[in-house]
Order: structure tokens, then C-alpha cells, then sequence
């Protein structure tokens, strides 16, 4: 486990200021300086020979995250209208969700930073993942939960021997972690501002081979539907995408578009500003709360994707078509297929779109 030679730097997603390579939790100094909070993204020399996705971390600590399953859904396609269906699932990997992906990554870095432990923010499956990744890398895992957190998920953080802190209220778990990263050594798992960055930028890295898995199956597709929170998957897939394409790999993007349960996206887009509180209700568990990000905006803006948003009964209605295909899915996952029909009715889709849709995790401990 090393970090990589090839990794140059970072530079901001809003501001364009450069910085060297190190841990930016926080994401771009200056910006937040400026009450802006804005994403890092890694700069590398150039690329190796074999062409791979460059990563922060070479050799990470592993549970066998990534390479995941790709079905074609040809009679779903079908009915909706639009040329393939493919669906990417994400369950597949080694704590049922992608966060496996960005665990590996975040949690190397952190033990080679010299880090003992690492505080999160989740009640959800980036907590059962840190928790996991941690217990493999040797790490300490100190989570911060709702008190409604699924019991399932909890006692999986738990069984992996992460230490739990219970708060009424999602937003009361920032300030903890806040104070264990800033004060006490804790290398930062999730995001603790508000407004909200994005994760540790070499976390979300890990999700870059996403790009390279599509296209070694269907080619470059010209929508990828991703369920969106504060963006991290969002954007890790478009930085993929992106290496693919100044690499000369591919010679366009595919749109991507952000799943939410209510609106966010849309009305950030609107102003150009993601520092919004935008409050709802939802079941949608694995996406909810009432921020968004600026890397999900720009994730949007750059790849010419849209924000789409998808009712709890809709998302339920969805769930039920991919059970009757033998497939499950958490609610959040499910409302990237019931995106589809809104899209094409919309005329983002067509009988020629190939579309990917990213099932993010199978709720087994949601
Ligand atoms: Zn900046």
C-alpha cells in the first residue's frame, strides 16, 4: 500500500486554485475561506502504459470492492422506449453498496497518513462500510447515527466494531465529527460542514473505475442515472468519464443525471448556488436530507446531464418491477429506474439512448 508517485495535486472545482497533494476534508482553503465550500479534484502526471484509472492509493486495503455485475434489462428497455437498459449493480459489492468503492480508498489513506481512527456521519451504508474497512485496515471506527437508524445497519456498524454516537437529528452529527477530525486526530470518513463538500477527495476517486466497467461492457452509453445525495457517486463517476476522455479513450460523455426525492438540484441549478437548505420527507432513505453539493452541480453541468426527481410511490412502484425481476433493491436505488420515464418524457431520452442505471445498494441492512 503506497500512495501514488503519479498524483500531482489538487485543484479546485470552483476557484481553479492549485494545491499539493495531502488531505483537504474540507475541500479548497480559499473557498472556504469565502463561506463556498468547494470540491478538490486530484491532478496526475501522465498516465501509466496499461491505461488504467489512476487512483490516490496503489494496492489498498481490500474486501473485493468493484467489478460489478452489468445486466442488460432488454425487456425493460423495451417498455420504456429507449434503446438498452443496463442496470449496474452496486449490491454486489462487499458490504452491499457502492461505498465499498470509496471506503477502500479513504480508509487506506488514512492509515497511511498515520491516522488510528476514522469519524463518519452516516446511518446508512457508508457507515457499515467504514466500519468494515476500518476492521480490515486495523483502523478505529467512531460513527456518529440518528437515532432512527436502521437497526440492521446498526448492528452491522456495530459487529464490525465501530464505536456509535446516537443524535436526535441528522444535522446535530456534523459538529461531533467536526471536533473529532479538527481536535482529536480522527481522519474525516464523510463530510461534517454545513453547507456540505463533497467526502475527502481521494475517497471519492474510488469511484472512478465505475467509467471504465461501463465501457468495457456497453461502450460509451449516452445516459448514466445515478441516485444522488451530496454527489459523491455523482461526480466520481464523472471524473472516470472525464480521465477516459482526456486520455483519449472515448471521444464524448455520457449525460449524467442525479436522482433526488425532492427538489435540490434543480433549484440550486437554478441560481448556480448548492449552499440551499431544501427541506422534505422522504423513504428514500439513502438520498435524503435537505443539502446538496457544488460538485453535483458541476458534475450536471459539465457532463450536460439533468436533475430528476422521483416520488416515494413512484420509487415504490420501481421497486416492485425490479423484484418481479428477481432483482432487490434499496427505495433510493429503485427510483433511478422509475427516473426513466420522466426523462424520456421529457425528451432527454429517446429510442436510441443507451442508458445505465446505477442500483446503488439491495437494502439488505436498510
Ligand atoms: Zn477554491
Amino acid at each position: 500500500m503506497q500512495m501514488n508517485p503519479s498524483l500531482t495535486g489538487l485543484r479546485c472545482i470552483r476557484c481553479a486554485s492549485l494545491w499539493p497533494p495531502g488531505d483537504y476534508p474540507e475541500g479548497c482553503p480559499n473557498c472556504l475561506a469565502a463561506r463556498h465550500p468547494a470540491t478538490l479534484e486530484c491532478r496526475y502526471g501522465p498516465s501509466p502504459r496499461d491505461g488504467a484509472i489512476p487512483l490516490p492509493v496503489l494496492a489498498p486495503v481490500t474486501l473485493g470492492e468493484g467489478a460489478t455485475p452489468m445486466l442488460a434489462a432488454e425487456e425493460l428497455a423495451r417498455s420504456e422506449g429507449v434503446g438498452q437498459l443496463w442496470l449496474k449493480c452496486e449490491s454486489a459489492n462487499p458490504t452491499g453498496s457502492h461505498k465499498d468503492r470509496m471506503a477502500a480508498q479513504l480508509v487506506s489513506r488514512a492509515r497511511l497518513a498515520g491516522a488510528s481512527r476514522v469519524a463518519a456521519a452516516s446511518s446508512g451504508n457508508a457507515g457499515v462500510s467504514l466500519a468494515a474497512y476500518c476492521a480490515a485496515a486495523g483502523l478505529q471506527a467512531d460513527i456518529a447515527i440518528t437515532r432512527n437508524c436502521p437497526p440492521l445497519q446498526r448492528e452491522a456498524m456495530e459487529r464490525f466494531g465501530a464505536r456509535l454516537s446516537i443524535f436526535e437529528d441528522s444535522l446535530g452529527r456534523w459538529p461531533y465529527v467536526a471536533d473529532l477530525c479538527r481536535n482529536h486526530g480522527a481522519f474525516a470518513g464523510t463530510n461534517y460542514l454545513n453547507p456540505p463538500v463533497g467526502t475527502h477527495p481521494y475517497g471519492v476517486e474510488g469511484y472512478k473505475p465505475i467509467a471504465q466497467e461501463i465501457l468495457d461492457v456497453c461502450g460509451v452509453p449516452t445516459d448514466i442515472v445515478v441516485p444522488t445525495a451530496r454527489g459523491d457517486l455523482l461526480w466520481g463517476i464523472f471524473l472516470g468519464w472525464q480521465h477516459l476522455l482526456q486520455s483519449g479513450r472515448v471521444a464524448r460523455l455520457p449525460r449524467l443525471h442525479a436522482v433526488e426525492p425532492y427538489a435540490r438540484l434543480s433549484r440550486a441549478l437554478a441560481t448556480g448556488d448548492a449552499r440551499g437548505q431544501w427541506e422534505g420527507a422522504t423513504d428514500q432513505y439513502s438520498i435524503a436530507g435537505g443539502t446538496c453539493t457544488l460538485q453535483a452541480l458541476e458534475a450536471l453541468f459539465r457532463s450536460g446531464g439533468a436533475p430528476v426527481e422521483v416520488s416515494d410511490p413512484d420509487a415504490v412502484r420501481a421497486r416492485q418491477r425490479l423484484e418481479h425481476m428477481g432483482l432487490g433493491t434499496e427505495l433510493s436505488s429503485a427510483a433511478a429506474l422509475a427516473a426513466v420515464p420522466r426523462l424520456r418524457r421529457a425528451g432527454v431520452l429517446d429510442a436510441e439512448s443507451t442508458v445505465v442505471l446505477m442500483l446503488t445498494s439491495d437494502g439488505r441492512r436498510g
